[in-house]
């Protein structure tokens, strides 16, 4: 084993994950307690852009393992890929994002490897045994709990999305690519088609400013009013549970325990109640601000900014505002 960290880079269609930007920084303050580097794995069809932009983040070595039969995600031949450039590189750790594609493969990869895992990560650092100690947290963020790996194999772990700033500063990283050679079994699945939930509207996980809905909205049709104030404001919209349950929105979009984890500089959250459930996967945005017509709605207690009022008036207030000051 060596001292290296391995970053999996995700990326669909040559475009790089934001959160394959994020992992790079843990993996270098890892790497400078280990004394090794940090080697990015890129695996797809066609890989350019998303090589580039992995080697602005200050990588110290990119491995891309690129094959037709690569270019749409599959956890089978991806496992293989990822398995075998493990066994080029020899990483202390492999970080992953603990993004879909991330929770997938990592599980996987280590059963193939016969390494140890841990999976949506929120801290790491390197023991003064040299091996990894991770703090993930459980019962829906009321508790943490603290994994130390053993040293005599490597670790794999899972970080969460939007927990780590993007890496930047680098450039020049020594490049490498490893030949695809298919495991027998790789092509019991074959992806046929792939479908873009949520048409074109930004991905929640990847948005910055996030306007969300809840089961006030009361229809998909009344979403239009979310949607409007979202594309002014260049933002992704989500939803709740409860939305997403009564078919308002797909559950691409719902946000929380059992949908996805957001940290966005702005989230509005528009008629929903604020249910623990739901505040575990946003609580860790930058600023919230609450919609709600019921001025003890737990949300209120979590919103740095609270409105009491009917959304179908106030949310078309804002995106007027909004459209007015842009002018
Ligand atoms: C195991 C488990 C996992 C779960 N995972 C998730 C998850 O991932 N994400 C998630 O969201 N939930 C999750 N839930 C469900 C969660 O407990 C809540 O039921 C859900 O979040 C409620 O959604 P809501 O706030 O949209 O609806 P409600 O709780 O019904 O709240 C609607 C809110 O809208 C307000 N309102 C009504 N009319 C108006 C109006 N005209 N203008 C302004 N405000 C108005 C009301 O005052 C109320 O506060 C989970 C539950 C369980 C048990």
């Amino acid at each position: 084993m060596t001292n290296d960290i391995l970053v999996f880079a995700e990326q669909r269609n040559d475009k790089l994950h934001p959160a394959a930007l994020q992992i790079v920084t843990p993996a270098k303050e890892l790497a400078a307690k280990t004394g090794g580097k940090v080697v990015a794995c890129l695996i797809g069809g066609t890989l350019n852009a998303a090589v580039e932009a992995i080697d602005k983040t200050g990588v110290g070595a990119i491995v891309t393992v690129s094959a037709p039969a690569l270019a749409n995600y599959s956890t089978l031949r991806y496992r293989t890929a990822l398995a075998a450039v493990i066994g080029k590189v020899q990483p202390r750790v492999v970080l992953l994002p603990a993004t879909f594609m991330g929770r997938d493969l990592g599980p996987r990869v280590a059963a193939k490897v016969g390494a140890a895992l841990a999976t949506d990560v929120t801290s790491l650092s390197i023991n003064a045994e040299g091996s990894l100690d991770i703090i993930r947290p459980v019962y829906n963020g009321k508790a943490s709990c603290h994994v130390g790996f053993p040293k005599d194999r490597p670790a794999i772990a899972s970080v969460r999305p939007n927990t780590f700033p993007a890496a930047t500063g680098g450039g020049g990283a020594a490049r490498e690519t490893l030949a695809y050679t298919p495991a027998a079994g790789d092509d019991r699945i074959d992806v046929k088609e792939v479908a873009k939930a949520g048409g074109e509207v930004k991905d929640v996980t990847e948005a910055d400013i996030i306007v969300s809905g809840g089961r006030a909205l009361k229809s998909e049709e009344n979403f239009k009013i979310v949607f409007e104030l979202a594309k002014e404001l260049d933002a992704a919209v989500g939803a709740s549970r409860a939305a997403c349950d009564a078919g308002y929105q797909p559950h691409s979009r719902q946000v929380g325990l059992t949908g996805k984890t957001v940290t966005p500089r702005l989230y509005i959250a528009c008629g929903i109640s604020g249910a623990i459930q739901h505040l575990a996967g946003m609580r860790g945005s930058k600023v919230i601000v609450a919609i709600n017509s019921d001025k003890e709605a737990p949300i209120f207690k979590l919103a740095d900014y609270g409105i009491v009022g009917d959304l179908f008036k106030v949310l078309p207030a804002m995106t007027a505002e909004v459209r007015r000051l842009k002018g």
